[in-house]
């Protein structure tokens, strides 16, 4: 198995961070858990010379990721045919207010993943990628759904991308080393974060029913990447057990 915390993504002239090289990361620890604390990805992509970079709810299955939409997508019949993508995910964590412009900055934790993207047309393949769709983020929430009917799967393109190259990306020093730091000028280090927001049930479920149990990680306050996280272990578990 490649998922093991010493496996490291080669690295070419494509994905060796030059600028600020000491920030840069390689091993699949690091990469897979910004990846996994992430729901959103940026894809990028080029057709006929004109780039676009598309947002999109993705998820990694060990050194695969994946994400989906309609197959009347634009992206995924661009993307079906091993065509060359860049996967980005970003973690904002401060902004760093030093006393001069030039010296402000933000703490952050990214990651970009080079590989050719493919259309999963492999039946077994595709009703998994589906269903770790739901459970990647929700374990345990596919088996209580209404089942996909053919014409769902068919209007459904899914996409697999084999990481080739990756790099993580990570500033966390906020306003240390401020040049300035003598000046009567307010600075400080600003941490942003995205947490989970209240419940809002639905007026159409039933009276007394239970929020369900594969809920209890996205609890309200909760940051919503300890959650991903959580999720993406237990969905991992639960793969591994069959
Ligand atoms: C939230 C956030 C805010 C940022 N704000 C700024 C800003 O205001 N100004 C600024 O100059 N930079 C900012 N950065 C850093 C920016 O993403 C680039 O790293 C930087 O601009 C250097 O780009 P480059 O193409 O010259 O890097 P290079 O080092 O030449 O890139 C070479 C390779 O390094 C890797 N790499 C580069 N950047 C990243 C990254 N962020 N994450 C993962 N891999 C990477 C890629 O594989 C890339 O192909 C920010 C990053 C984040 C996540």
């Amino acid at each position: 198995m490649s998922d093991i915390a010493s496996a490291t993504y080669p690295v070419s002239p494509r994905n060796r961070v030059k600028r600020k090289h000491e920030r840069g990361h390689y091993d699949h620890e690091t990469v897979h858990a910004l990846l996994d604390a992430a729901a959103l990805a940026h894809v990028s992509y080029v057709i006929d010379g004109q780039p676009y970079c598309t947002p999109t709810l993705f998820w990694r299955e060990g050194t695969r990721l994946y994400w989906h939409g309609s197959s009347a997508s634009r992206m995924l019949r661009n993307l079906a045919d091993g065509e060359p993508a860049c996967l980005t995910v970003t973690h904002l964590d401060a902004f760093a207010l030093a006393r001069s412009g030039f010296s402000s900055s933000a703490d952050y934790r990214s990651v970009m993943a080079f590989g050719r993207a493919r259309l999963v047309t492999d039946p077994k393949e595709k009703a998994q990628a589906l269903h770790m769709m739901v459970d990647r983020f929700f374990p345990g929430r596919d088996a209580t759904l209404r089942p996909a009917t053919a014409q769902e799967v068919k209007a459904t393109a899914v996409i697999v991308m084999e990481i080739e190259e990756a790099s993580a990306k990570i500033r966390a020093a906020g306003v240390a080393g401020d040049p300035d730091a003598a000046l009567p000028i307010w600075a400080e280090r600003l941490p942003v974060h995205t947490v989970i927001g209240a419940s809002e049930r639905c007026p159409s479920v039933p009276p007394g029913m239970e929020r369900p149990a594969h809920l209890a990680p996205y609890a309200e306050g909760r940051p919503l990447e300890d959650a991903l996280r959580e999720a993406y272990a237990a969905a991992e578990a639960a793969a591994a057990a069959g």
